[in-house]
C-alpha cells in the first residue's frame, strides 16, 4: 500500500522520480508474489493433515463396528498427531506474524545465559529421549539483554533441529562462549548435514531441504525464519556451517552491546 501511494504522488515530477516509481512497482510485485506463495504454502500445509484427520473420521463414521479397538486407537493416534501438527503450524505462524509485523520489541530483561541454557539442555535431552548424547558447555558466564522468552525460543529451536536431523547414536553439543567481541551460542551436531547450495535459503519461510524428513519429525519449515527474526531483534547474527553426512554448526553471535556483567 505504501508503494502505491508513492506511485500516485510521484508521477507528476521529473524523469528521475519516475525511476523511483518503477523500482517501487517491482518491489510491490515481488511482495505480492511472496504473499501469494505464502498463502499457497500455508493452505497446502494445513490441507495435508486436515485431509488425514477427516479421512479417519469418515472411515469411523461409516462403520466403526467393523474395526477392532486396536485399529480405532491407531486411527485416533494418527489423527491426534496430525492435529498437533496443525496446532504447531498455527503457533509458528502467529509467532512469525507477530515478529514480522514489527510487534514492539519486548521489554529488555537481564537473561542469565547459564540458567537459560540449562533449561534448553534439559528440554533437548527430553526430546532426544536417550537417542543422542546431548552435552552443554559454558565458557564464561554471561547476562544477555533481551527477551527471555524469545531467546529461549531461538535457542530451543536450534537445539531441537540438531536432535531432529541427527540419527540415533549421534552427538548434539550446546556451547556458550564469551570473548572480547561478545558472546556466542552454538549448536553442533553430528547429523545428516546440509549441502552448500541450500545454506543461503534455510531461513526462508517453508524452505526445507527434505520435506519428508521435516514432516516426519514434526517440522513446520518456519523454525529458522523465526530464529532469524528473533536474533535480528537482538542484534545477533546467525551463522551456519555444515558438511553433508557429517553434521552442522548453527551459531548466534551477540555483540558486547547485548551483554551485561553478571
Ligand atoms: P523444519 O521445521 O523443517 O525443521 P526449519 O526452518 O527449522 O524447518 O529448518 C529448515 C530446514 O533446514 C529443515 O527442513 C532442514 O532441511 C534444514 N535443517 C535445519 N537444521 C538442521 C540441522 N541441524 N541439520 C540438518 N538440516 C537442518
Amino acid at each position: 500500500r505504501g508503494g502505491l501511494t508513492l506511485l500516485v504522488q510521484v508521477i507528476p515530477f521529473g524523469e528521475e522520480q519516475k525511476m523511483v516509481v518503477s523500482r517501487d512497482i517491482t518491489q510491490l510485485e515481488k511482495l505480492e508474489t511472496m504473499r501469494r506463495d505464502f498463502v499457497a504454502n500455508v493452505s497446502h500445509e494445513l490441507r495435508t493433515p486436515l485431509t488425514v484427520v477427516s479421512g479417519f473420521l469418515e472411515t469411523l463414521l461409516d462403520g466403526w463396528n467393523d474395526y477392532s479397538r486396536e485399529d480405532i486407537e491407531r486411527f485416533l493416534k494418527l489423527a491426534h498427531d496430525q492435529s498437533s501438527r496443525m496446532q504447531h503450524l498455527i503457533e509458528d505462524l502467529l509467532t512469525l506474524s507477530a515478529l514480522e509485523t514489527g510487534a514492539p520489541a519486548p521489554a529488555e530483561e537481564r537473561v542469565d545465559v547459564a540458567g537459560l541454557l540449562r533449561e534448553v539442555h534439559q528440554q533437548t535431552d527430553l526430546l532426544s529421549a536417550g537417542r543422542h548424547e546431548v552435552t552443554l558447555q559454558i565458557d564464561g558466564d554471561g547476562v544477555l539483554l533481551g527477551s527471555q522468552k524469545e531467546l529461549h525460543s531461538a535457542f530451543a529451536n536450534l537445539a531441537s533441529n540438531a536432535v531432529r536431523y541427527t540419527p540415533e547414536g549421534g552427538k548434539v553439543r550446546l556451547i556458550w562462549r564469551r570473548d572480547g567481541q561478545g558472546g556466542e551460542f552454538a549448536v553442533e551436531d553430528t547429523g545428516i548435514g546440509i549441502a552448500a547450495e541450500h545454506l543461503p535459503r534455510l531461513t526462508e519461510r517453508f524452505y526445507r531441504v527434505d520435506l519428508g524428513r521435516s514432516r516426519e519429525t514434526g517440522g513446520t519449515g518456519l523454525g529458522l525464519a523465526i530464529v532469524k527474526h528473533i536474533l535480528t531483534r537482538h542484534q545477533a547474527e546467525l551463522q551456519v556451517e555444515s558438511a553433508l553426512g557429517k553434521g552442522s554448526r548453527f551459531s548466534a553471535r551477540f555483540p558486547n552491546a547485548r551483554l551485561a556483567v553478571g
